[in-house]
């Protein structure tokens, strides 16, 4: 053989190898990690993120992170953003549109997870209700891991509230856990389980929540190092706190009550807690090292009830931000150790974002406010009252949905000078800015108009409004509770950027890092991680989130 055609005999080996690479699908992960932040805002990264040493800076800065992510429907709350995010569809097709809805047969408004066919299994004091996954219209992720994968994958979420763990878990799961104040403790569904789950009750007896009564929130950073003025105008902390740091963990009396529970769950304690009940589930079911691919979901409530009372430029939320940044990371360094660096995939995001304080936007120049669902009813019943003579017509209104009676609807769909009458009424009310018959989203989206098109997207029939109303940019809806100003300092549930947009990070196994700037939503989160898992989710809305997949060879290449 001459050099020459041993140099090239030595080149089609090399590509022949290159080849087999590539044409070997990449194991899936052995570990899928689904994390929530509620109410994390995707500019929080910008703002805070540079002073986050620990598992969220790993994961910007070694992972995919996709800058302008956004919901892009109208609902955006916690129930809907949920089974967005475990589902990959859109409230139009999983059909959770709200935290909770009026349920036409029942004539009452039902929480998202309300379920009268199962009950609560109890780790701490028994407790009634149920909560389960029943109305969940789709399969999640977890779901179709089970299902799917040829050895079915053990699923373990948890969070503080119950229609968190339940949407990230889905239909099944090893273990979904949430706290219920009303128990003192942590409790699971008999959709899940006919007994406690031997480890969480392991884990919730030698860690009782009550151990951290008389504890103290106070700044994890040095005091100069917070953003923002500590008692910022128009923050409403419970009535058991001040607008300033320190924050005590007290009951009313000698023993945990209602109050402790409520700042338990509105601080940082409770996210370490569910970072070491994690860390727990992972040891205990060896999850991410079996032969097959598992499923832990964790949603951190504290930052969605921190963010309500002291609104997003706080150095509350920058605190609860700082502190999740270890808890995360104490999590991470877990994984890398149990189920080994390289082998696991991580996907963070959140539910929805949050506006800013109505009362810190309004010296900017910023007209904004809270939105009295009570005036909106109002001006729907006086002009339904004067378009079709004296009569109850209002069945009730709440967040964006306005319910009427079934007699009335049937009218207004024969009427249509009715119909201009009332949607004209509802728009008058200060502080909306759009009103829709929802029958008629489907031609005002068609013709490009986008507060339908958001609307239409989180609609689904039987479980919204018969009326859509929206609020105006820097508004969010209030429910009247007697004072002069109701609702909390700041809230979320509209169209509008600051609630819309999310970070997406992904990390890990499969993932290719970078900042990725094209405009994706969380609904591509499952269909992305299914697709590292080589399984088919049935009803997702998103796509693959393609640009931040690493070349299968690429991955065997780093794992030698
Ligand atoms: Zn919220």
């Amino acid at each position: 053989m001459t050099a020459a055609v041993r140099r090239a005999a030595a080149a089609f080996l090399l590509l022949l190898a290159a080849a087999a690479v590539h044409a070997a699908p990449a194991p899936p992960p052995k570990l899928v990690v689904v994390i929530v932040v509620d109410q994390m805002r995707g500019d929080y990264i910008n703002r805070y993120g540079f002073q986050w040493t620990g598992g969220l800076r790993r994961l910007v800065d070694g992972g995919a992170w996709f800058r302008r992510a956004a919901y892009p429907y109208l609902t955006t709350v916690t129930c809907a953003g949920h089974a967005t995010i475990s589902t990959g569809a859109f409230p139009r097709t999983h059909g959770v549109v709200g935290n909770s809805w009026f349920d036409r047969g029942l004539g009452a408004t039902v929480g998202c997870t309300r379920d009268a066919t199962v009950s609560t299994i109890s780790y701490a004091a028994p407790v009634q209700g149920g909560e389960g996954p029943s109305s969940i219209l789709a399969a999640t992720l977890s779901d179709e891991l089970r299902t799917q994968m040829p050895v079915p994958a053990r699923v373990v979420t948890m969070s503080i509230k119950e229609r968190t763990a339940i949407t990230l878990a889905g239909h099944r799961a090893d273990a979904a856990t949430w706290f219920n104040p009303a128990a003192g403790g942590f409790v699971t569904s008999s959709a899940y389980t006919s007994a406690p789950v031997p480890f969480v009750a392991a884990f919730t007896k030698a860690n009782p929540v009550t151990a951290d009564l008389g504890k103290v929130w106070t700044r994890m950073l040095p005091a100069g190092r917070y953003l923002f003025a500590d008692a910022g105008r128009g923050e409403k902390p419970p009535p058991f706190w001040t607008a300033e740091f320190p924050h005590a963990l007290e009951a009313k009396g000698e023993v945990p009550d209602a109050q402790f529970f409520e700042a338990w769950e509105s601080s940082p304690f409770s996210d370490d807690y569910l970072g070491r009940l994690a860390i727990a589930s992972v040891d205990a079911l060896k999850l991410g090292q079996g032969t097959g691919t598992d499923f832990l979901g964790i949603s951190f409530s504290a930052l969605d009830l921190v963010g309500h009372d002291f609104g997003p430029a706080s150095h509350e939320v920058q605190d609860t931000l700082a502190r999740l940044d270890r808890t995360i990371g104490a999590l991470l360094d877990h994984l890398d150790r149990t189920a080994g660096a390289g082998n696991y995939v991580i996907a963070l995001t959140a539910d929805h974002g949050v506006a800013p304080i109505p009362e810190q936007a309004a010296p900017f120049g910023i007209d904004a406010g809270r939105l009295d669902g009570a005036l909106v009813r109002q001006a729907a019943q006086a002009a339904l009252a004067s378009a079709l003579g004296p009569g109850s017509y209002v069945v009730r209104s709440q967040y964006s949905d306005l319910i009427l009676d079934p007699d009335v609807v049937e009218k207004l769909r024969r009427d249509p000078r009715a119909l201009d009458e009332v949607l004209r009424a509802l728009r008058a009310v200060p502080g909306v800015a759009a009103a829709f018959f929802a029958e008629q989203l489907d031609a005002h989206a068609a013709a490009g108009d986008r507060y339908a098109r958001a609307a239409l997207l989180s609609y689904y029939p039987g479980r919204s409004g018969d009326v859509i109303v929206m609020p105006q940019p820097y508004w969010f809806f209030v429910a009247a509770d007697g004072t002069a100003q109701p609702g909390s300092a700041t809230s979320h549930g509209t169209m509008y950027g600051y609630d819309q947009k999310v970070p997406i990070l992904l990390f890990g196994k499969g993932v290719k890092p970078g900042e990725y700037a094209r405009v994706v939503t969380p609904a591509d989160i499952a269909p992305t991680l299914a697709y590292l898992c080589g399984v088919t989710l049935a009803h997702a809305d998103g796509e693959v989130l393609g640009e931040a997949l690493a070349p299968a060879a690429q991955a065997v290449r780093r794992e030698r």
